[in-house]
């Protein structure tokens, strides 16, 4: 659809062209969304033509992201995309997870099946886009983890030079790895977080660098298709909830808007319920809803759960509308909770990583809290793929998985492995004894 920048603060809503290379708002320093200005589309023709895509070989029609292109700002411009088939992710029942959280039911949409195993590629694809279409050669973000990897992927698919920020010191290896393979390059900072996030915008005119920050508007339109995928797989039948982990807050910021984008085109009679999990170590928003008043960042973040170790989320005002706006609800999650919830989705044969996790944490929890009904009908979103931290998983089951500050992680649901001896009785008996 025909579309433009609008300033998402309500005082000031100043709008740009969708082609001006902007991250915030020049007027008031608000943050940017995007804003469909065009005739609303006809929401039936849009499920029959989006069901006819599947059956297309067309590389924009078998993305699960681009085949959805008429909710996205990109109309005549889709010669720019740069697609690796992201999206088409499972939605998988669970029966032993639903069981573990008190409920009749559960599925999982699991957007670790991803290209680079993260949701990230939802939206780097649009992302990358738009550098291709404002014609920039250069991306950046700064970022050590599923953000890094997926604008490395893309940039590589695109053709665009990928430079990736680091704090110095302060790198996961699963993730780098990646963005090391798909041939980034890869810049560690002697600086903070928020003091590389301030040289980056600094260099990003000078060096004609376009950068794909979680701020970055385009990369939650392409996000927005994770759940207008979901409703397609489920017939559009509307969940009560939509349960999903929140670290920037722009993952939740996108699905609250391509909810009511749906509902304003007809597409769903009614908008889920938005439920936002957080490690408690890491929960700033969890505190800002609790406790009304200013949004206090948290200085020091302290999750294992690196995805959503974030003490000051970008996206929070978003978020804070969408929560609003859907009934929803913001819940935390010990570190303990999260572990034995990862280890539960792996008993399911499914596996996450450990941010991912934390929805189930959270389901249980607000199912517990009488906040979500047992017959209710719940999809908890699974960020991230299983083998994006295989550190954590080895730890856990072998029972040495510790927090930061050295407390013990209890192996609730460990599954170490075994040393026999060479001696085909000793391991018989050992595989026959209940
Ligand atoms: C980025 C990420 C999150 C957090 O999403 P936000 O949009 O920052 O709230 C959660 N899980 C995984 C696996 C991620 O990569
Ligand atoms: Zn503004």
């Amino acid at each position: 659809m025909q579309a433009e920048l609008s300033c998402f603060e309500p005082s000031c809503r100043a709008r740009f062209p969708i082609t001006d290379i902007l991250y915030t708002c020049p007027q008031c320093g608000g943050l940017l969304e995007v804003a469909f200005t065009g005739p609303s589309p006809d929401p039936a023709a849009l499920k029959k033509l989006w069901r006819e895509r599947r059956l297309s070989n067309a590389p924009l029609d078998s993305s699960g992201v681009w085949r959805y292109r008429e909710m996205l700002p990109f109309d005549g411009q889709t010669h720019h995309a740069v697609t690796l088939r992201e999206g088409n992710t499972a939605l998988l029942d669970a029966p032993h997870a639903a069981a573990y959280a008190g409920l009749d039911a559960l599925r999982f949409k699991h957007q670790g099946f991803n290209p680079t195993g993260s949701f990230k590629d939802n939206g780097m694809t649009c992302g990358a886009t738009q550098a291709r279409r404002l014609g920039l050669r250069r991306v950046a973000c700064v970022s050590t983890g599923n953000t890094s990897a997926s604008m490395a992927a893309y940039a590589a698919a695109a053709g665009l030079e990928a430079i990736i920020f680091l704090p110095h010191g302060n790198i996961s290896f699963g993730k780098l790895a990646q963005a090391l393979e798909y041939g980034a390059r890869t810049l560690q900072v002697e600086a903070n977080f928020d003091q590389i996030l301030s040289l980056v915008r600094t260099l990003a005119d000078r060096l004609g660098i376009y950068l794909l920050n979680s701020i970055n508007p385009f990369r939650i339109e392409g996000q927005k298709t994770i759940v207008v995928e979901m409703l397609d797989q489920l017939d559009w039948q509307v969940p009560d909830w939509i349960v999903l982990p929140g670290g920037n807050l722009g993952n939740v910021s996108a699905f609250g808007k391509a909810l009511r984008e749906l509902h304003a085109f007809g597409l769903i009679p009614r908008l889920p319920r938005l439920g936002v999990v957080q490690a408690e170590g890491a929960s700033p928003f969890y505190e800002f809803v609790q406790q009304g008043g200013e949004f206090r960042p948290q200085t020091h973040p302290d999750t294992l759960a690196t995805a959503i170790k974030i003490g000051d989320p970008v996206s929070w005002p978003k978020a804070a509308l969408e929560i609003r706006s859907s009934r929803g609800a913001v819940e935390r999650v010990t570190e303990q909770e999260i572990a034995d919830a990862k280890a539960i989705v792996g008993q399911c044969g499914i596996g996450c990583e450990p941010a991912s996790a934390a929805s189930l944490a959270g389901i249980k929890k607000l199912r517990h809290a009488g906040i979500i009904q047992r017959g209710e009908f719940v999809v908890g979103v699974l960020t991230g793929n299983v083998l994006k931290d295989p550190d954590y998983i080895y730890r856990y089951h072998m029972g040495q998985l510790r927090t930061s500050s050295g407390a013990a992680i209890q192996p609730t649901f460990g599954n170490p492995p075994e040393v026999v001896p060479n001696a085909p009785d000793t391991i018989a008996k050992r595989l026959n004894a209940v």
